[in-house]
C-alpha cells in the first residue's frame, strides 16, 4: 500500500500517471488531503466513484499517530508522535499574538551529537518520512482546529525539533515543497524556516532546491569553542559556514540569517565571546537568537544568568544586529528547545546502534 502522504506534488502526479490518471486528479486528492485533511478516500466527494475505489485498493492517507498531547500554562502545546519501535519525536505549537508557529522534528534522535543538546545525546535512530514530517502539520492542524477554510492557526514551521533537517536532505525538501504548495499548506516561504547546525554542502542545495528562511546554529564565536560545541565544526569549520551563509542571502526570501546562539554560562558568554562574533558575522547581514541554555539531566552546563544574556545582547544590538532573547516556553511539559526528549514506552531497550531508547528527561 502506497501511503500518499509520502508525495509532494510532483510525486504525487508522478504516482497518478502511473495508475493510469490524470494530473488533475492529483490535485484534487492532494488537496483534500493536505488542504481538508482528509484521510478517508470516500469523504473526497468530488473524485469519481471508480477511482476512489481503485485508490482504497492500492494507497492510504495514514499520518503518524499522536501517542500524547499536552498543553502548557502559557498555551504551548507538545505532541508526542509515534515513529516506530517504542520511539517518538515531537512536535510543539507555540501561540503568539500575530502568528501560531510549529515546531517540527525530522529525525528521531541525531547523529552530529552536539554537546549541550539532549536530541544529540540520544544518537540517531532514523530519519523521518516525508509522511511523518509533514504528518506533524497535517495532525497539529487538525488538533488545533485549522482545517476547513483558510483559517491560519499555524502561520510559520519551524525545523528545530529533534534531528537535523539537512541530514534528511530528500524528505525534508519534499515536506517543505508541500508546506509551500498553494494547493497544500500555502505557507509563505519567508514563514517557513530550516535550522542546521551547519552542513555546508547541504546549504548550498537548499538554496538552489527550495530556498527558504534559514537559521544556522552557531553557539560559538571562533573554531576551537565549536569544534568542542557543535562536532560538525571540524568538518565544516566557520569560515566555510560563513562563506555559505553569505552564498545562501543571494536566493533567500529574507535578507538576513538568523544566527543561533545557546548561552551556556562560563562557556560561550563573555563580553569577549560577544566581540569575537560581531567580527565573525562582518560580512553576513543576520538577527540573532540569544537561546538560554535549557537544563536536562546529566549535561555539565548551565544557563547563563538572565543579567548575562542581556550584556551579550547588549553588545550586538549596539553594533546593529537585531538580537532577541528566546523566551522560555512550554517549560512546564518539557517543550523547549533541546529538551525534547520523545518517547517513554520503552526506556531500556537498546539494539546495537539501530535503534535508540528514548529517555524521559525528568519525571
Ligand atoms: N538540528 C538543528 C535543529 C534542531 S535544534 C540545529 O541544530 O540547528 C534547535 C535549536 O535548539 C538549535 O539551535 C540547537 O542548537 C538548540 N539547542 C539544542 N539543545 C539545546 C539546549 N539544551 N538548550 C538550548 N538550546 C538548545
Ligand atoms: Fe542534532 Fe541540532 Fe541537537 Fe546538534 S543541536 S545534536 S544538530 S538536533
Amino acid at each position: 500500500m502506497q501511503n500518499l502522504l509520502d508525495f509532494d506534488a510532483d510525486g504525487l502526479t508522478a504516482w497518478f500517471a502511473e495508475q493510469g490518471e490524470k494530473p488533475f486528479r492529483a490535485r484534487q486528492v492532494l488537496r483534500w488531503m493536505h488542504r481538508s485533511g482528509v484521510a478517508d478516500f470516500d469523504a473526497m466527494t468530488d473524485i469519481a466513484k471508480s477511482l476512489r475505489e481503485k485508490l482504497k485498493a492500492r494507497a492510504v492517507v495514514a499520518p503518524p499517530t499522536v501517542v500524547s498531547d499536552k498543553l502548557s500554562d502559557d498555551g504551548t502545546r507538545k505532541f508526542l508522535i509515534d515513529v516506530g519501535n517504542g520511539n517518538a519525536v515531537e512536535t510543539v505549537f507555540i501561540p503568539e499574538d500575530e502568528r501560531g508557529t510549529l515546531c517540527i522534528s525530522t529525525q528521531a534522535g541525531c547523529a552530529l551529537d552536539c554537546a549541550f543538546c539532549s536530541t544529540g545525546k540520544q544518537g540517531f535512530n532514523r530519519n523521518l518520512t516525508v509522511a511523518e514530517i509533514i504528518g506533524q502539520l497535517w495532525l497539529a492542524n487538525k488538533a488545533l482546529g485549522a482545517v476547513h477554510g483558510d483559517e491560519r492557526v499555524i502561520s510559520n514551521v519551524v525545523m528545530m525539533g529533534m534531528g537535523e533537517p539537512l541530514a534528511n536532505y530528500d524528505n525534508t525538501i519534499k515536506a517543505l515543497r508541500l508546506m509551500l504548495d498553494d494547493n497544500a499548506y500555502g505557507l509563505s516561504r519567508r514563514r517557513v524556516t530550516v535550522s542546521t547546525s551547519g552542513l555546508v554542502p547541504t546549504i548550498d542545495r537548499l538554496r538552489e532546491d527550495c530556498p527558504v528562511a534559514l537559521a544556522v546554529s552557531l553557539h560559538a564565536p571562533n573554531d576551537a569553542l565549536r569544534d568542542q560545541l557543535v562536532p560538525i565544526n571540524q568538518k565544516y569549520p566557520l569560515k566555510e559556514l560563513m562563506a555559505a551563509c553569505r552564498r545562501y542571502l543571494e536566493k533567500a526570501p529574507r535578507d538576513f540569517i538568523t544566527f543561533e546562539y545557546t548561552m551556556m554560562a562560563g562557556v560561550n558568554d563573555s563580553d569577549a565571546h560577544a566581540r569575537e562574533l560581531l567580527a565573525l558575522v562582518r560580512d553576513v547581514p543576520c538577527k540573532f537568537n540569544l537561546i538560554p541554555f535549557n537544563p536536562f539531566p546529566g549535561s555539565p552546563f548551565r544557563r547563563s544568568p538572565a543579567d548575562r544574556v542581556r550584556r551579550f545582547g547588549e553588545i550586538l544590538l549596539q553594533a546593529g544586529i537585531v538580537t532577541t532573547t528566546r523566551k522560555t516556553r512550554g517549560d512546564d511539559i518539557d517543550a523547549a528547545c533541546g529538551q525534547l526528549a520523545g518517547q517513554v514506552k520503552d526506556k531500556t531497550r537498546r539494539t546495537a546502534g539501530t535503534t535508540i531508547p528514548i529517555q524521559e528527561l525528568r519525571t
